[in-house]
């Protein structure tokens, strides 16, 4: 079954492949997320270690959100590590379209040993932690330690200790020269790919398919050579029966809106509403998601006022 969502359908434009294998004892998820990563360096102006690891936890945050049912559910990832970037932040709908930040977006960091971006050393030690909002009176969440930093890893020790899900993870970011004569980088390739087993499935499958991620390229690399989500899951699960269930095209979206920062306003209370209006007969607040800006004027402030008042 394939299923066509509605309002992430774009034509001949999947980005993001679900399905499974082995009789369904396995299933896989892919995304090509350079268009949601390209979006994060162009609104927090991230230097190219912050676009690698906000841009793999943003990855890894579409690949989470899979398993979520209800158009409102959504799944955060925040990685609160004691390296310069401070806190990330992804949160994704049940589409996979995402939204995030990173707390120091500007950090400025040599390349390690390998010649890489040193997304660990950016990140540091610390915990990751996985908030589900499922619609239930309390989200569900769950936290473990971040043992390297470089994301992908956590994410898949994350599953194996927190919700004993035996999983493998892969998430990459290039960052490269931009696109033309544009000076400065861009992201030349994006994406990840999330392989789960369901309850029951054998040890020898678990075994197989992390030799088969293990041993494959990066994902960076398969999707530079022009590889499509699709073709990287045929690839690793080649002669286990993959079937694609969903083809989707997620990006970064943001869900803020002036209703929402309304609320943010009023929970201020009547008194320092009063104080922000009389010392400053105006106030801005920013999404920290999109740096959206909602400017609220005296008239405005006024209102907000009166409506502290109201039932
Ligand atoms: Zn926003």
């Amino acid at each position: 079954m394939i299923e066509l969502r509605p309002d992430n359908f774009k034509k001949d434009n999947y980005n993001f492949i679900t399905g499974i294998c082995a009789g369904g004892m396995a299933r896989m998820i892919a995304v090509d997320s350079k268009d949601a990563v390209s979006e994060a360096l162009r609104i927090h102006n991230t230097s190219p270690v912050a676009t690698a690891a906000l841009g793999r936890t943003l990855t890894c945050a579409m690949l989470m959100s899979s398993g979520l049912k209800n158009d409102t559910d959504s799944v955060t990832l925040s990685i609160r590590g004691d390296g310069p970037l401070g806190v990330i932040l992804a949160v994704s709908d049940r589409f996979g379209n995402v939204r995030g930040y990173c707390e120091n977006p500007h950090v400025d960091l040599p390349l390690n040993k390998a010649g890489k971006l040193d997304v660990g050393t950016a990140v540091g030690g610390g915990v990751l932690t996985v908030i589900k909002d499922l619609g239930l009176k309390e989200p569900y969440s769950g936290t473990t330690e971040l043992i390297s930093g470089e994301i992908a890893e956590d994410v898949a020790y994350y599953f194996a200790a927190s919700e004993q899900i035996p999983t493998a993870v892969a998430a990459g970011v290039l960052v490269g020269p931009a696109d033309n004569d544009i000076p400065g980088y861009g992201v030349i390739a994006a994406g990840g790919y999330m392989i789960q087993l369901m309850p029951g499935a054998d040890e020898s499958l678990a075994d197989e398919i992390t030799a088969r991620a293990a041993s494959m390229p990066s994902v960076t690399t398969l999707l530079s050579a022009g590889a499509s989500p699709e073709d990287i899951c045929s690839d690793i699960l080649r002669g286990l029966d993959f079937q694609v269930e969903t083809r989707s095209y997620a990006g970064f979206k943001c869900n803020c809106s002036r209703e929402r920062m309304e609320d943010g306003m009023k929970s201020l209370g009547y008194q320092e509403l009063r104080n922000i209006y009389l010392e400053d007969k105006s106030a801005q607040t920013v999404c920290h998601f999109c740096n959206r800006t909602y400017t609220f004027n005296e008239n405005d402030l006024w209102k907000l006022m009166a409506s502290c008042f109201k039932k």
